[in-house]
């Protein structure tokens, strides 16, 4: 495989990524990118997400059976929905000085967190 046609994929894997909001998993990723690349393995899709998780450029969230991933790099938070099990955005502001808070209590250093919300999404919340 050359260089120009990996580098092609990942740069597919990353625009699909930078294009929605809706925190694929990896196979959900490998459908979308199918569609251009039509060739492209479910094990090249991981790869290259792996690759780009390593770079920074992305970055996974755990959720309730698979990892999700996310390329929107801004500082925001996640809901995980316990009935649809998808990973929503939550913007909202934290009073950083908890990091402080954190730093007092762990014996290391602390210098980032991220929050994972439970509860449920829109759409599920109006089935309820
Ligand atoms: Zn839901
Ligand atoms: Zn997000």
């Amino acid at each position: 495989m050359s260089t120009t046609r990996n580098s092609k994929q990942r740069d597919a894997v990353l625009s699909d990524l930078q294009s929605r909001y809706d925190h694929p998993t990896a196979e959900e990723v490998y459908f979308s990118v199918k569609k251009s690349f039509p060739n492209i393995s479910l094990a090249t899709v991981y790869r290259n997400l792996c690759f780009l998780n390593d770079e920074g450029k992305i970055f996974s969230i755990s959720g309730r059976d698979a990892v999700h991933y996310d390329a929107h790099l801004h500082e925001h938070n996640h809901l995980l929905c316990r009935t649809c099990g998808r990973i929503f955005d939550v913007n909202i502001c934290i009073n950083s000085s908890f990091l402080d808070d954190a730093n007092t209590n762990f014996n290391g250093c602390v210098d980032g967190y991220s929050l994972l919300f439970h509860g449920l999404c829109n759409s599920c919340n109006k089935i309820n």
